[in-house]
Parts: C-alpha cells; structure tokens; sequence
C-alpha cells in the first residue's frame, strides 16, 4: 500500500513513522525545507494529559468576544478574524455547553494517556539514546493566585480520577519544597496541584529525530515541495499535485496543521479548523538561583514555564484569533515576560537574549482532533490537535496508521471521527 502523507510536522511525521512500521509505502510532501519548521517548532514542550480540556469551557465564548482590542487578554480575539469565524465560532459557541465540554475533555484526556503509552513504547524500542529530546518523566505544577481558581483546579483534579490521572495538591510549603525555584515569587500564590504523570520533552528535536529514523526506515520525505490540488477519479484520489511533480498513492493523509482547512477545500473538503496563534519565549542560558527543574502552568494566565536541557527555559502560551497571520506582536511577548517576573523573580530578563517564537495551533470548534477517513474514502486526516498536538501525537499517528493500514485501529478513534461535523 502506497501513502502520500501532507506535512512534516508532529501529525505528519509520527504517522508516517507509523504507517512504515505497520508495512506501507510512504511519501511525505513538506513546503518547508526540514520537519518541525511550523507549529511543531518551539511550543511548550509539554504532555500533558491533565491539561486536555478544551478552550470551550461553558462561558468562555462570551470572554472571547470581550478581548476584542484587549492586548493582554490570555486568549485574545482580532477584529480582522472575525469573518473567517462565523460558522466555527457558532459551532464552537454550540459546543461550550457543560456536557459536551466534559465529553470531550474525557475523549482528549484518554488518548492523552495512549499517547504517552506509544511514546514509552517507542523509546523502548529504540537503542538507549536514539530519542534523545529532554524527556522528564517529573509532572508538572499547576500554581494558583486565586483561592477560588484553586478550588476550581481541585475539582477538576478530583474529576480527572475517572481517567486515571493522579494528583497532589500542595500547600505554598509542599509547593516550595517540591520546586525551589518558586520561593521568591511565592507570596502571591496560595496552593498548587501536581501532577506526576505529565511529561516533558522538546517536541521539535523529537520531531526531527523521528523523522531521520523514518527516512532510514525508508520513507521518503520530499521538502521544500508545496503541495497544491488533488486529481480525483470515481470519487476517489489518485494524485496529489506538488509544485515539482504529481505523487499517485493508494491513500492520503492531511496533516497538514491550520493550513488544512484551506488545503481541504483544493482536495474537495471541509476541515474545519482554524489557526489559534500562540507564543514562545526561550532562554537559553538561565543561571539564576534557585535554578527552575519542574514545568509550572499558571493556569489563570494560559501560559507555562518549562524548563528543558540545563540552563533551556521556555515560556509558552497565550491565544490570538488572527487568522494566518505570524507577525510577532511586541505586547504578547510582553505579557509572557511579566509571567516569567511574576513566577520566577530572580531571573533578570534584561540579562539573556531571548528567542520569540510564535505558531498556530490548529483548533476544532470542540476540541478533540479530526483522526479517521473524510468523505473521501482514501483521504484521511491527522489534525486539528489545537493546544494537545505534542501530547497527542505519538497515539493519533500510531492510531491513524493502523485505521489506513487494517481498517482496524488498536485505539478507538470513534470520538475523533471528521464525520462528527
Ligand atoms: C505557543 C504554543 C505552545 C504549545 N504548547 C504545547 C504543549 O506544551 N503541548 C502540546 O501538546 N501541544 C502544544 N502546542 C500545540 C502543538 O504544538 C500543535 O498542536 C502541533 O505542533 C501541531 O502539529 P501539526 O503537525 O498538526 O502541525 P504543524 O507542526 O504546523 O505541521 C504542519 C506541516 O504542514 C506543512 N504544510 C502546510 N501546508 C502545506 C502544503 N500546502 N504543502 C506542503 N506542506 C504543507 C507545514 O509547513 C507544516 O510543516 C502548542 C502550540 C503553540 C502555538
């Protein structure tokens, strides 16, 4: 079986890796010149099953619609987006009712947790040190300078127990003692929650290790090659159309981040996803004491410190509906520097040169990614992860990959299939 796979981020590259394990022949088409050049690229670094809800909370339309204008607004909605949002936001504001919200939170928390089983079993496969892509198996800590956001984390914590993930919530002492580093910004704090499943890795250096041991494997990955339209015969994709050639397969995978919604629409289909723009900053000589070694989420921010390889800091988050566009904006930066002064106080930020980054994650009107076939029986997608897109790649690939190549996933993919919409 021969399979053209669209894009070399972490959707694309894991299921190709996937889809030659379980026997195929595999073409990955990438516009960029190497994998991981997109939103795969510098995110927060985090896999996080205890962070799976969606952004669709009951009531968090109504405060999307308030940030118009509103800089420092976590999520942060522009005037210029609006248009291309009518429908997804009416079928997000659809999906913003408490049962489906929890559903959904559910469905994302247990592929987490597959997820994370696929990259044990991964690593394990591999000779030690082939995957070597800052991996801390430590959790993560959420902080809290509410009490009533506290007691909100507590039930949610509580009501995580359903899917197995654990937690430990912490006086400002536990907290401290746990992470050291947060002692100087202490005081405004009043508790946290941790927990020790999460994970942390850099999802690039993971993304391109993956992909070189998918090229040895015998994929063959074509970069710097756009891909643009579809030939279609009796309802079905024969070829793909790149810039440079055209590419016949069996089956196609979209995997193609935010821009497969508009590259849905060349190969006949609706994906309905739209690009959220997010933020990194990186610190690449932190020296400061005490020194950051665990990944703290300041949950009322939308935003995290991860601490990578020694002295590797990054600070990630925030949300802006912008379209496509990737221009860095000064005043998000900003606010991501003011929570790194509010969470750890001691590091100077005039003192390090850091690295801005932003990308766009991929965002479905409830949350959960699109995995399975579309109404194109040999066109199937692996995208629309949004936030959860490094946490939930190693299952959705392995998943997807089985769907295409048995018709039979070992994951249940019923909760992700794009026939929902
Ligand atoms: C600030 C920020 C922080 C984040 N933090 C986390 C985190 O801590 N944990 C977590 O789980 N997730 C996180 N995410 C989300 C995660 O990074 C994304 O969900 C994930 O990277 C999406 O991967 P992807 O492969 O779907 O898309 P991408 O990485 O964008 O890959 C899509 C690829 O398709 C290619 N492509 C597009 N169009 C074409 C075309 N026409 N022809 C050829 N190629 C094409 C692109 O060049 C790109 O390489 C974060 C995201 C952001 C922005």
């Amino acid at each position: 079986m021969r399979v053209v796979v669209v894009g070399s981020g972490l959707a694309g590259v894991t299921t190709a890796w996937f889809l030659r394990q379980q026997g195929a022949d595999v073409v990955v088409v990438e516009r960029a010149s190497a994998a991981a050049r997109e939103t795969s690229f510098a995110n927060g670094s985090m896999l996080t099953p205890s962070l799976a809800d969606p952004w669709n909370a009951p009531g968090s339309f109504r405060a999307l619609l308030s940030s118009i204008g509103r800089e420092d607004a976590a999520m942060l909605l522009r005037m210029g987006a609006l248009p291309s949002l009518i429908t997804w936001g009416l079928r997000f504001l659809h999906n913003s009712s408490q049962q489906r919200y929890l559903e959904s939170f559910l469905a994302n928390v247990k592929l987490a947790r597959y997820s994370q089983e696929v990259m044990q079993d991964l690593m394990q496969a591999m000779p030690p040190g082939t995957l070597d892509f800052d991996y801390a198996p430590d959790g993560t800590i959420k902080v809290f300078s509410d009490a009533n956001a506290l007691q909100h984390g507590r039930e949610v914590a509580s009501w995580l127990r359903q899917a197995e993930i654990e937690h430990r919530v912490l006086s400002i002492d536990q907290l401290v003692e746990l992470e050291p580093a947060l002692r100087p910004g202490s005081s405004r704090l009043v508790g946290g929650i941790h927990y020790p499943q999460d994970e942390v890795g850099n999802a690039r250096r993971f993304c391109e290790q993956l992909q070189q041991l998918a090229a040895d494997a015998g994929v063959d990955f074509r970069f710097s090659e756009l891909v643009l339209g579809v030939e279609r015969q009796g309802g079905l994709i024969t070829s793909i159309k790149t810039s440079r050639e055209q590419l016949r397969a069996d089956a196609f995978v979209l995997a193609a981040g935010s821009y497969s919604w508009p590259l849905g629409k060349r190969f006949g289909i609706t994906v309905p996803v739209r690009p959220a723009k997010g933020y990194s900053l990186t610190l690449p000589n932190v020296t400061a004491e005490p020194r950051p070694a665990l990944a703290v989420v300041d949950d009322e921010l939308h935003a995290a410190v991860v601490p990578l390889r020694e002295g590797l800091l990054r600070i990630a988050g925030t949300a802006e509906f912008a379209g496509f566009d990737q221009e860095i904006n000064p005043y998000r930066i900003e606010n991501l520097k003011a929570l790194l002064r509010l969470v750890y106080p001691q590091i100077d930020l005039d003192s390090v040169t850091a690295e801005a980054w932003c990308g766009l994650r991929p965002m479905t009107t409830d949350g959960r990614p699109l995995l399975g076939v579309s109404r194109i029986s040999n066109l199937f997608l692996n995208t629309g992860h949004g936030p959860l897109g490094w946490t939930q790649a190693c299952g959705s690939g392995r998943a997807l990959a089985g769907l295409i190549t048995t018709g039979q996933p070992e994951y249940d993919l019923a909760d992700f299939a794009p026939s929902r919409f």
